[in-house]
């Protein structure tokens, strides 16, 4: 693969937005671990019944589905150039079997991890006027990226909804689960070297300009 990118950060960092404009502006697939569940979900496939169950809790689904599911999507055809992760890994066994996977068929390594950095309440704020397209994922906020047109995607017109673990009760779930079992994943990819920080509180397209830089 000739690139590979993993965007890191809390729920409500700006993952999704930033990934959307990104892999198009490097010529990369999207692969968002989320999205790829809400789509098994909206197709009733056995693996998104599975996952629906951990998803309105705001757990983690159980890395081996999860593991499979990435490892299949990284094969098809639009990753030849190379891909950008979304939400996958979260966990260090699963960035622990990303690295195996990429070894094992020579794929290449994880070139660059941005981390987009954002504190608590501001994820709070931004995950309760979060409204999601059913058609792509395209993300916008009722204050900070609000539609042209109330209901309806910006990009392809489809239906913008709330996702369910958009609850603030499930929202303070999937923080505290993300400072347990993903923000570890700072440190791995310390280690490695391939770690930046970008600072995810300024306007959407000032945190596109500084992963743009961060990823040269
Ligand atoms: P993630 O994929 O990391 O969970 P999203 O990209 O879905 O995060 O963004 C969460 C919410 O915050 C969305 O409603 C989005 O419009 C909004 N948002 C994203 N980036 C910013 C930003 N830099 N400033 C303000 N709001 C933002
Ligand atoms: P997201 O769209 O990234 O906010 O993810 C929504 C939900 O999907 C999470 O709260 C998890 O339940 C599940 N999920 C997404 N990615 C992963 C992953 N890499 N590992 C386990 N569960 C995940």
């Amino acid at each position: 693969m000739a690139e590979l990118i993993v965007l890191l950060g809390p729920p409500g960092a700006g993952k999704g937005t930033q990934a959307k404009v990104l892999s198009e502006t490097l010529g990369l697939a999207h692969i968002s671990s989320g999205d790829l569940f809400r789509e098994n979900l909206q197709k009733k496939t056995e693996l998104g019944v599975l996952a629906k169950q951990y998803m309105d809790r705001g757990e983690l689904v159980p890395d081996d589905v999860t593991i499979s599911m990435i490892r299949e999507r990284m094969q098809r055809p639009d990753c030849a150039r190379g891909a950008m992760l979304d939400g996958f890994p979260r966990t260090v066994p699963q960035a622990e079997a990303l690295d195996a996977f990429l070894a094992d068929s020579g794929l290449g390594a994880v070139r660059k991890v941005p981390y987009i950095k954002v504190g608590e309440a501001d994820l709070v704020e931004r995950l309760g006027g979060r409204w999601t397209c059913r058609a792509n994922g395209h993300v916008f906020h009722t204050v900070f990226n609000p539609p042209q047109k109330s209901g309806v995607c910006d990009q392809d017109g489809s239906e913008l909804f709330q996702r369910d673990d958009d609850k603030e009760e499930t929202v303070k779930n999937r923080i505290n689960v993300y400072f347990q079992q993903t923000a570890p994943l700072i440190a791995y990819y310390q280690r490695m070297n391939i770690l930046v920080e970008v600072d995810g509180t300024k306007p959407i397209a000032d945190v596109t300009a500084d992963l743009l830089a961060a990823l040269k």
